[in-house]
């Protein structure tokens, strides 16, 4: 996918938002939903999308809707901080196929990185089951 293709409304995350298709949400405002991904690079991988904006990536996102997307990114990244205690956290974003990028709604990953535990590669994980991920994304949305 380029970076300048058409918002399909049919992207996974975009069923996600419609309650088309189910996640394990730790946070939700009118801004911005957060879920646990499913294929986890490390315990609490989290993504963190925008609400009602077709923004396929970052360079999609009108400026004036950034702002308080990004408020929401980070309060979700200090949940999973103050939830899991890992020793480190990643915040990444990748726009484009080439970049990584593979679900074409915009989201923000944030995955704690533990020193003492080997981290996942992006888009080769095995799926997680929901009750692996139930006691995690509860942790998080308590820390919230
Ligand atoms: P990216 O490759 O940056 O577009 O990231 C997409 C992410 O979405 C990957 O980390 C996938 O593991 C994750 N993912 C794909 N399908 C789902 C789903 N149904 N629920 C939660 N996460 C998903």
């Amino acid at each position: 996918m380029t970076l300048h293709a058409a918002y399909d409304p049919d992207n996974i995350f975009a069923k996600i938002l419609r309650g088309d298709m189910p996640s394990l949400k730790v946070f939700e405002d009118d801004v911005a939903l957060a879920f646990m991904d499913v294929f986890p690079q490390s315990d609490g991988h989290t993504l963190v999308i925008p609400k009602g904006i077709e923004a396929r990536n970052f360079l999609d996102m009108p400026a004036d809707r950034l702002g308080s997307y990004m408020l929401r990114v980070q309060r979700v990244a200090k949940a999973v901080e103050w939830g899991l205690k890992p020793d480190g956290l990643r915040v990444m974003q990748f726009n484009g196929t080439p970049a990584g990028q593979t679900v074409f709604h915009l989201h923000f990953h944030i995955i704690p990185i533990w020193e003492s535990r080997e981290m996942g590669r992006h888009g080769t994980g095995t799926m997680a089951r929901p009750d692996e991920l139930a006691p995690i994304a509860a942790k998080i949305r308590a820390a919230i």
